[in-house]
């Protein structure tokens, strides 16, 4: 065969005929665009396993929040246990919404002249449910099997149920953006860009060791992460087309002539890092970038040059840590927040007119009578008014 299989520009072994298409940037992220033959299968298994699995847990708060799917199509992270009140487990579903559960669900005291049954449930289901578990193992305790006394006793624990609907607690999520060894799947995304962008042989070079081994061992051999890694605040430059959105995620290379190349990987508009990749030319001169709507992941591209959203000149200016404005970032990530509050809103509303029709009979197509609007009125009102007020409210 004279085939000379392409060599992984991270462990330089030969890449397997048979290899699956690696992510420039994260799926997680919103990424679509694939490459081959750039990474070898199992260094694309252990930077999954490592730093991508980090990148995308420092974002899942922001994805769950803002309902972000995946590149594939797949839904934003289901985020389980979260911290709430001391009584409650939370589970997020994709758009913040809220699914709570209390760690007591179901009391049952035994006592001489009695049982007290105590049931703490967020929804009627969960009610039925918990009632119809105190009914069996009540009925265990006293020895009655008859199916029929165990539905009264059943009946009878939920007759005394009180229902209120209380607001949803404050969620407070983690926005953490360097956790682990996530800059070392940033450092990897400019790479293989660069390989996608050049050539395998070219991102081969000695030239870019020093990344290359530290993307794969966070090693730096002699130098600090400082040397290489630089945080940056600046706002993105105008003229950055409408379709990749307000806060687009960003993976670029640039060089210049006589100069070092760059990476620069942007996360979400709000923060970026800046890579250094080579500290030599290499020949790679100009700029690819490739850009993505984190909001409509099927609005991305891979630009070149005087294409690019972001100039050679933009991506390899000298920063100084000490200019990095931490004010500058919170400021963009709250525009994404007060988004995501929205997102939220609307999708809780939505829910809660579906099942406000479904409750009243009232099936997707059919005509909408009177008595069911009625319903649907009666089903809607406590929910909003315990949102507009944030106080329990009684269900009537
Ligand atoms: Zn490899």
């Amino acid at each position: 065969m004279n085939n000379v299989l392409p060599l992984c520009i991270l462990c330089k072994e030969p890449i397997p005929t048979r290899t699956k298409p690696e992510h420039i940037l994260l799926n997680a992220l919103g990424g679509r665009k694939t490459v081959s033959k750039i990474i070898c299968p199992n260094c694309n298994h252990l930077m999954g396993i490592g730093p991508d699995n980090d990148l995308a847990e420092s974002t899942k708060y922001i994805r769950n929040m803002c309902n972000m799917t995946c590149g594939d199509g797949d839904p934003a992270p289901q985020i389980r246990g979260h911290r709430g009140p001391s009584d409650l487990n939370l589970n997020l579903n994709p758009g913040m919404q809220i699914k709570a559960a209390s760690k007591n669900a179901l009391e049952i005291s035994f006592e001489d002249d009695g049982v007290t049954v105590k049931i703490i449930a967020f929804s009627e289901q969960e009610a039925e449910r918990l009632a119809d578990a105190a009914a069996r193992k009540i009925a265990k305790w006293i020895g009655i099997r008859n199916g029929d006394d165990i539905a009264k006793m059943k009946a009878e624990i939920l007759e005394n149920r009180r229902s209120h609907y209380e607001p949803a607690p404050k969620i407070v999520g983690d926005i953490e953006f360097g956790k682990g060894e996530a800059v070392r799947s940033k450092a990897k995304a400019c790479l293989v860009l660069l390989g996608h962008a050049m050539g395998n042989e070219h991102a081969l070079s000695m030239k870019y060791d020093k990344i290359r081994s530290f993307v794969l061992d966070g090693k730096l051999s002699g130098y600090k992460p400082e040397d290489f890694v630089i945080l940056d605040s600046r706002p993105l430059p105008e003229g950055i087309p409408e379709k990749y959105g307000t806060h687009p995620n960003l993976v670029c290379v640039a060089g210049k002539e006589h100069g070092p190349v760059c990476g620069y990987f942007r996360l979400y508009g709000s923060i970026g890092w800046q890579l250094k990749l080579s500290c030599e030319p290499t020949g790679y001169e100009g700029v690819t970038c490739l850009v993505s709507n984190p909001f409509n992941p099927i609005s991305w591209d891979v630009l070149h040059n005087d294409h690019s959203p972001l100039s050679s000149r933009w991506v390899s200016k000298n920063l100084f840590a000490e200019e990095f404005d931490f004010g500058a970032v919170t400021t963009k990530l709250d525009e994404i927040v007060r988004y995501a509050g929205t997102v939220s809103k609307d999708l809780w509303l939505l829910n809660l007119v579906k099942q406000g029709l479904d409750e009243a009979g009232c099936k997707e197509g059919d005509v909408i009578t009177e008595e069911q609007l009625a319903h649907l009125a009666r089903f809607v009102s406590v929910p909003l008014v315990s949102l507009m007020t944030r106080k329990s409210v009684p269900k009537f």
